[in-house]
C-alpha cells in the first residue's frame, strides 16, 4: 500500500505530523506499506510558488504586517476559490503527472494551503485514491484547510470541528481525532531518577531543575532575549539550567554560543530526540506552536507560551491558559520570572499543571488517525470493485 502525504516545509510542525503519521502507518502495517512525504509546491511547481517556504520565517519574524495580510485575505472564501481556480490549471501538469507517477492508494495533506487545487488536479490525473486533510492547527483554523470534497477531513480540537462545519464540512466527514504527533512522546511519567539519567545522557546537569527554550522548527521570535533574562533570573533567584533548542536557525544558533552565561546553558541546533528534551525538562517556554503545545502536553510539560504567529497560533494561548497547563507572557523579564517561580523546589502549581497536561492531551491521536484511514482505503477499494467486478 502506498500513502502519499503532502506538506510543507514552512515552519516544522507539518513535518512532524507528517513523520507522525508515517510512523503509525508503519506501526500498523510494517513493510507493507510505502509513505511518501513531499513537498508539493517546493518541489513540483514554479518560481515564485516554489520560493514559498524560504519566506515564512523572515516574513513572520520581520515583516509581520504582510504576514497578518496574508492571513486577513485567506480568511476569505472568495479568495481560496480564487486561488484554487488560478492554481489548478497552472500546476496541473507537473503535479497531476508526479500522482501519476505515485498513482498512491491515499493522499493525506497536512498543509492547508494546497488541499482544494490538490484534490482537484488529483481527480483530474485519474488517481481515484482517498484524499484526507489531516488538519494541525488547533483552535484558529485557517479556513483553507476545509475542503467540502475532501473524503476525510481530522481535526485536533472540538473547536476546529466547529470552523470545518463553519467553511462548509459536513458533519459526517469531520473526525475529531487530536493532533498527530510521534508516538515517542507517548510516554508515562517519569521519576527524578530517571529523569536524572535522561539529564545525563544529554550532557545535562543531573540534578538542576531545567527550562526547555524553544521557537518551533525555525528557531522564531526573540529566543535570544528570552534565554538572556532567563538565565539572569535564574542566576539570582533559584539553581537551575536551561537547555535552548534554535531548530534550523543557525544565526541563533552561532549568536548564542558565543555568549557566555551565569548558570549552565546547553545550546542546540536542530534536534531529532525533542521526547528526550522533553523529559529532561521542568518545563517549557516556546512560540505558540501547534505541534510542540501538543507534544509538551503528551509529555506533561506545563507551558509558558512566549508569542504567537498571528491568526493559525491565536486560539492557541487562551487553550494553554484556560486549560490551566500554561501561561503567556511576551515580556522577557516577565517569562524569566515566571520561570523563576515554576521551578522552586516542591511547587504544586507545577504538579498540578503537569497533570492537567497529560489529561488535555490525547496521544492516541496518531494511531487512531491511521485507523480511520485504513479503513477509508478498505472501503474505496471494496466501491471499485463493485463498480468494475473483475
Ligand atoms: N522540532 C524538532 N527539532 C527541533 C525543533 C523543532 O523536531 O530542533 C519539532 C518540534 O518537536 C515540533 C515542530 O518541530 O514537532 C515544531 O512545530 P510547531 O507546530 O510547534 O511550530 P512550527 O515550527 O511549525 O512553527
Amino acid at each position: 500500500m502506498k500513502v502519499l502525504i503532502l506538506l510543507s516545509e514552512t515552519g516544522g510542525g507539518h513535518r512532524s505530523a507528517a513523520e507522525a503519521l508515517a510512523e503509525g502507518f508503519r506501526a500498523r502495517l510494517g513493510d507493507e506499506v510505502e509513505t511518501v512525504l513531499v513537498d508539493l509546491i517546493s518541489e513540483h511547481t514554479f518560481w515564485p510558488l516554489n520560493q514559498l517556504r524560504r519566506t515564512y520565517r523572515p516574513m513572520v519574524d520581520d515583516a509581520l504586517w504582510l504576514w497578518r495580510a496574508v492571513w486577513y485575505l485567506g480568511e476569505r472564501p472568495l479568495v481560496i476559490r480564487a486561488i484554487e481556480t488560478a492554481f489548478t490549471p497552472l500546476t496541473s501538469r507537473p503535479v497531476g503527472t508526479y500522482f501519476r507517477q505515485q498513482n498512491p492508494d491515499l493522499v493525506i495533506t497536512v498543509h492547508p494551503l494546497i488541499n482544494h487545487a490538490a484534490l482537484r488536479v488529483l481527480r483530474r490525473a485519474g488517481v481515484n485514491a482517498p484524499f484526507v486533510t489531516v488538519v494541525t492547527d488547533l483552535v484558529t483554523t485557517p479556513p483553507a484547510w476545509f475542503c467540502p470534497d475532501a473524503d476525510l477531513c481530522c481535526v485536533p480540537t472540538g473547536a476546529a470541528w466547529e470552523r470545518a462545519l463553519k467553511y462548509g464540512m459536513s458533519p459526517e466527514r469531520v473526525l475529531v481525532t487530536g493532533m498527530p504527533i510521534s508516538m515517542r512522546f507517548h510516554r508515562r511519567a517519569i521519576g527524578p531518577q530517571e529523569q536524572e539519567l535522561v539529564r545525563s545522557r544529554l550532557g545535562l546537569h543531573p540534578e538542576l531543575p531545567t527550562v526547555l527554550l524553544m521557537g518551533g522548527g525555525e528557531g522564531m521570535g526573540p529566543v535570544e532575549a528570552i534565554a538572556v533574562a532567563i538565565a539572569e533570573a535564574l542566576a539570582q533567584e533559584t539553581p537551575a539550567q536551561m537547555a535552548v533548542i534554535c531548530g534550523r536557525n543557525e544565526t541563533l544558533e552561532r549568536r548564542l554560543r558565543k555568549r557566555s552565561w551565569p548558570i549552565p546553558v546547553s545550546i542546540q541546533g536542530f534536534v531529532h530526540n525533542m521526547p528526550d528534551w522533553m523529559a529532561a525538562s521542568d518545563c517549557i517556554v516556546t512560540k505558540a506552536g501547534p505541534g510542540t503545545i501538543s507534544e509538551a502536553l503528551s509529555m506533561g510539560l506545563p507551558i509558558i507560551l512566549s508569542g504567537f504567529v498571528p491568526g493559525q497560533e491565536a486560539g492557541n494561548i487562551p487553550y494553554v491558559t484556560e486549560n490551566g497547563v500554561g501561561a503567556y507572557a511576551e515580556d522577557p523579564e516577565e517569562i524569566a520570572q515566571v520561570v523563576v517561580d515554576w521551578l522552586q523546589a516542591g511547587n504544586p502549581d507545577l504538579q498540578q499543571m503537569k497533570e492537567r497536561a497529560r489529561r488535555l492531551a490525547r496521544p492516541g491521536a496518531t494511531l487512531a488517525i491511521v485507523d480511520r484511514l485504513l479503513q477509508l482505503v478498505s472501503e474505496r477499494k471494496a466501491e471499485e470493485e463493485v463498480v468494475s467486478p473483475a
